[in-house]
């Protein structure tokens, strides 16, 4: 009998817990990622330089590099720096920014990537896209799953509140962009990937129903793994369809139009998905969606991140000009800008103040 299967791209080793960096080198080691211990770790100047004081000791044959920001630039200049070294592997310690540079820099070299995230802001900690500020605005560039992810508890508890919830509004939008890529599979046939689809809703269904906030490490366990989920889940569908529909193309618009003035992903993606499940008729689901986005404290109205309602109404009309090519809700109705404003008015009346 053939047994047909398929190899699912994924990290060898996903760590996630309390106290999991001290352990760092062993699970390196013991994976044989890194057997001679020679790592080029990147980390910001700033938040990192306390990390690094406190797990240096355990990395004696480390070599740090210090990332300035998030640029296509900054990512070159890791490349070439650590093109110098023998190592075994490059590991990204710290926020979005330096993971994606550490990325970039390891897919250039050829080295595999450690992926060590000090907060949870949003699913790309664990996808095989780095997003970096180039001299056009901001560019997805396709790079290698990490080889390994390590999400230590403790280090996430003391990251700021903001960069810990913002991920819950990240993993949640899974269920919008799921929806539309339901939607666009009935529609213009597009093939949907079951797996990755299962993988992305069901890391949204996690921490959408989970009764626990940021401050309970059961909750931060969930959150953490749902994002590594979806990382995973884009990894096997190929791009990043399974985490990003009309929510995300909201949340392009808003960082395109207002680029000073642009909240986070997590807290765009968000508020884009509660407003996008109340546009496609799933008026419970997104009432549902707004009250656990207020529960942890994210907005559900763009008053809450600084935009008029005028402001937010453009956004949404704009969004599908973000992603030309993907099929969302907002394509599908294609509204108007006074229709736009109606269905707000109405969200709002929906999701109560
Ligand atoms: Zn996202």
């Amino acid at each position: 009998m053939p047994v047909l299967t398929r190899l699912i791209p994924s990290p060898l080793v996903v760590d996630i817990r309390p106290g999991a960096l001290d352990d760092l080198a062993c699970v390196l080691a013991d994976e044989r990622i890194s057997t001679s211990g020679r790592l080029a770790v990147a980390v910001s100047g700033g938040s990192g330089a306390k990390l690094r004081e406190r797990i240096a000791p355990t990395l004696p044959g480390a070599t740090w590099y210090e990332v300035g920001g998030g640029t296509l630039d900054d990512a070159v200049r890791l490349a070439g720096d650590i093109k110098a070294g023998h190592y075994d592997a490059v590991v990204g310690l710290g926020g979005g920014k330096i993971i994606d540079c550490a990325k970039f820099a390891a897919a250039r070299v050829g080295l595999p990537l450690v992926a060590v995230p000090t907060n949870l802001a949003h699913d790309g900690l664990c996808s095989p896209v780095a997003t970096l500020d180039n001299d056009a605005g901001r560019g997805s560039y396709g790079v290698p799953n990490p080889i390994a992810a390590v999400i230590d508890l403790d280090v996430i508890r003391e990251a700021p509140a903001r960069f810990v919830r913002a991920g819950i509004g990240d993993a949640i939008s899974n269920i919008n962009a799921i929806a539309d890529w339901e939607l666009s599979n009935r529609v213009t046939g597009e093939k949907i990937d079951g797996l990755a689809a299962a993988m992305a809703r069901q890391a949204g269904e996690a921490v959408l129903r989970h009764p626990g906030g940021i401050g309970d490490n059961a909750f931060l366990q969930v959150l953490a793994e749902a994002l590594v989920l979806t990382g995973i889940a884009m990894s096997i569908s190929g791009d990043s369809r399974p985490a990003s529909g009309s929510c995300h193309e909201i949340n392009h618009a808003f960082d395109l139009l207002y680029p000073k003035r642009a909240a986070s992903h997590g807290e765009q993606c968000g508020l884009g998905a509660a407003f996008a499940m109340y546009l496609r008729g799933a008026h419970e689901e997104s009432a549902y969606m707004a009250e656990v986005l207020r529960r942890h404290g994210l907005p559900v109205l763009p008053e809450e991140i600084g935009f008029t309602v005028d402001e937010f109404v453009r956004a949404v009309e704009f969004a599908p000009e973000t992603r030309p090519g993907r099929y969302t809700i907002l394509e599908h109705l294609d509204l108007k800008t006074d229709q736009i404003k109606d269905t707000y008015a109405d969200y709002v009346k929906a999701i109560g103040s």
